[in-house]
């Protein structure tokens, strides 16, 4: 398959990891944070971490926009669900994630609410015209990849004048996250997660292009290299970061080329930025509330603003005190340090959303730790 087999050849992948053996220092320490879950995935799958030196260690980071998502939200969506002449849509690994006392839209689907998965925001937009009788409700998760596909229908039904159509919005950004990871005043009582390189995600990328990642590199003296999802990709971005260490160089560089530019998607970033503003303050799973770091819709879209139009009980719900989740999705620790992972906490019965999701990291080392 064009763009996927040229980029998974064993050969071309065992030369580069001869090279990044040859290069990485035995004295050297390389500790690098995947931001996005799908290299967790492509890392484990493929057994990428196998092929190199042990002083090249990956350390997993928050990028899975299911594992972020924290109980209230879910339990918001919950109560938006059971509302009278409801259909709540959203993607299908969502539908899972535990909320308060581990209630989930998958079981409030068994207890009677209309709860369906769709592939994208435009999906309800056709259920919204085809069911004028009931309230089609959008719940709209993710990174930057995921909003402007939100953004285009929210636009749509505006000028449509869909009176049934509604996003209730737990979009949430990128570079604010990477930024609390580095300097969360909990690391206090953390510990700092000593990050010495930072291999940038793929498709959040390619909408806001490798700009905004030049801030982190300078102001953080942490080097970033953008890489894609496919095993020559990864190994090809580590060796990159590995000689910027070995240089003492904090850059930005682009491996994914082929997709990413500097500037990104500059119709995907106007079509956000007509219709999202940034949220003061939002709740991420593990780690808390974040300044800026989410996307709510602008006051001139309240119409179509789920949050704006219903009522929806918002009360804190304690994260499961036992899932390490938090300390995981900070790269402080590995799923095998949770006492419930494989035990009481597996994919079929998920106790925190890193086991949820099929970008989870717990995930990861669950359906692959065959091979690790
Ligand atoms: S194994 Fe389950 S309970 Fe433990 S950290 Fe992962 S998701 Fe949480």
């Amino acid at each position: 398959m064009k763009y996927v087999d040229e980029f998974r050849d064993p050969e071309i992948a065992r030369k580069l990891a001869a090279e990044i053996r040859s290069v990485a220092r035995p004295d050297g320490r390389y500790r690098l944070m995947e931001f996005c879950g799908g290299h967790t995935h492509a890392i484990f799958r493929f057994g990428l971490h196998q092929l190199l030196p042990e002083n090249i260690e990956f350390v997993h980071g928050p990028g899975c926009p299911v594992c972020v998502l924290p109980a209230s939200r879910i339990d918001m969506s919950i109560s938006l669900a059971l509302q009278e002449g409801v259909t709540l849509c959203t993607y299908g690994d969502v539908l899972r994630v535990p909320g308060w006392k581990g209630r989930s839209l998958l079981s409030a689907k068994a207890d009677g609410a209309d709860v369906r998965m769709l592939y994208s925001p435009m999906d309800a937009l056709q259920l919204a015209e085809r069911n004028p009788q009931r309230n089609i409700i959008f719940f709209a998760v993710g990174f930057e990849t995921t909003a402007p596909a939100t953004a285009s229908a929210i636009l749509y039904a505006k000028r449509r004048k869909l009176r049934n159509f509604f996003v209730h919005s737990s979009h949430v950004l990128t570079p604010s996250a990477i930024q609390h990871i580095l300097e969360s005043p909990e690391l206090r009582t953390w510990g700092a997660p000593m990050i010495d390189g930072f291999l940038g995600p793929s498709h959040v990328s390619a909408i806001i292009g490798s700009r905004p990642y030049e801030f982190f590199a300078e102001e953080y003296r942490r080097p970033v290299v953008i890489t894609g999802f496919e095993p020559l990709d990864v190994l090809e971005a580590v060796g990159m970061l590995v000689r910027q260490i070995n240089e003492g160089r904090a850059d930005v560089e682009n491996q994914y080329t082929r997709v990413v530019t500097r500037e990104g998607n500059r119709p995907a970033q106007e079509a956000v930025a007509e219709v999202f503003e940034l949220r003061k303050l939002f709740e991420w799973r593990g780690l808390g509330p974040i300044p800026y770091s989410a996307l709510r819709i602008k006051h001139e879209f309240a119409d179509i603003d789920a949050e704006e139009r219903f009522p929806i009980p918002a009360h804190p719900v304690p994260e499961n005190k036992a899932c390490a989740c938090g300390a995981i999705l900070r790269g402080l620790k590995k799923p095998t340090d949770c006492i419930l992972f494989g035990k009481a906490c597996t994919p079929a019965r998920p106790l925190g959303s890193c086991m949820v999701s099929s970008e989870g990291a717990c995930a990861a080392y669950y359906n692959y730790r065959g091979i690790q």
